[in-house]
């Protein structure tokens, strides 16, 4: 279903009307968590300012240690609906269990399955059905064929609105939290009809690499970024380090007005 040999033009997935597709750089930036309606409300306007058309922001974080900030849940849901009322901006936010995917989606506009949930099939099936666009990440361990057949569980459910988002993967580099894998975009694109963006935060998980690596998404020919930003990086309770700042996404805002178009 979501091979490329059945259907050979590139698909355009639309998020409450915002397309994300063939010469799109769709731009999707936002707190890695929701923790206030202060901050939220700040980084969206961040956001919006810089150009972006989505705001992203988690609710539920999985984090690798269950002593770290685990999320607001439905009351950081809540907070997202809020922002959106106020600045119209279009919400995605993750889902990490299958049992919370109804509740997901009465509040989000684009539900997310992050890395270390590509191969829950439940959730797969269970976002397959919730009638809202999927942003697929792919496995930090996964080969590109393991995260189409992913993207093929939820396609399966009769859900082909899905993004693929490749956000780096564990080589034996240890400079940076993962390797980014430009490759993937060309590679995917080859294979697949469905679009991929970039997710140069959670890749480097480094501020200074952000930019660098969303010149690269962009020159790969990427349908898009998802970018972490915090109004106070220092005070961020989940991965302040990679988090942008309103002068550093609104330099990455002009580079991808700027950026010309490779058609
Ligand atoms: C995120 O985008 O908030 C996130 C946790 O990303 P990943 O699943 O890529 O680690």
């Amino acid at each position: 279903l979501v091979s490329r040999e059945n259907h050979p033009a590139r698909s355009v997935v639309r998020v409450a009307g915002v397309p994300i597709g063939p010469g799109t750089m769709t731009l999707i930036a936002g707190p890695c968590a929701v923790e206030t309606p202060r901050q939220t409300l700040a980084a969206a306007r961040m956001a919006q300012q810089a150009g972006a058309s989505l705001l992203r922001g988690g609710a539920y974080k999985p984090r690798t240690s269950p002593y770290a900030f685990q999320g607001l849940g439905e009351d950081g849901l809540r907070i997202l609906a809020d922002v959106r009322e106020t600045t119209g901006m279009p919400v995605v936010t993750e889902v990490v269990s299958a049992h919370d995917v109804s509740l997901v989606t009465e509040y989000a506009d684009m539900l997310q399955v992050g890395t270390r949930n590509m191969q829950n099939f439940a959730l797969l099936q269970a976002v397959g059905d919730c009638g809202k666009p999927v942003m697929l990440k792919r496995g930090m361990n996964a080969t590109i064929e393991e995260w189409l057949m992913a993207a093929e569980y939820i396609a399966q459910r009769g859900n082909l609105d899905i993004v693929l988002c490749e956000r780096g993967i564990r080589t034996f580099e240890t400079a940076t939290r993962n390797t980014l894998d430009v490759s993937a975009v060309p590679v995917a694109q080859g294979l697949t009809h469905l679009p991929v963006i970039i997710d140069p935060s959670h890749s480097g998980g480094q501020r200074e690499l952000v930019l660098p690596l969303s010149r690269a998404a962009m020159a790969a020919d990427a349908d898009g970024l998802i970018i972490d930003v915090h109004p106070t990086p220092e005070e961020a309770l989940c991965d302040g380090p990679q988090a942008l700042v309103a002068d550093d996404l609104a330099e990455l805002g002009r580079a991808v007005r700027e950026f010309p178009p490779l058609l």
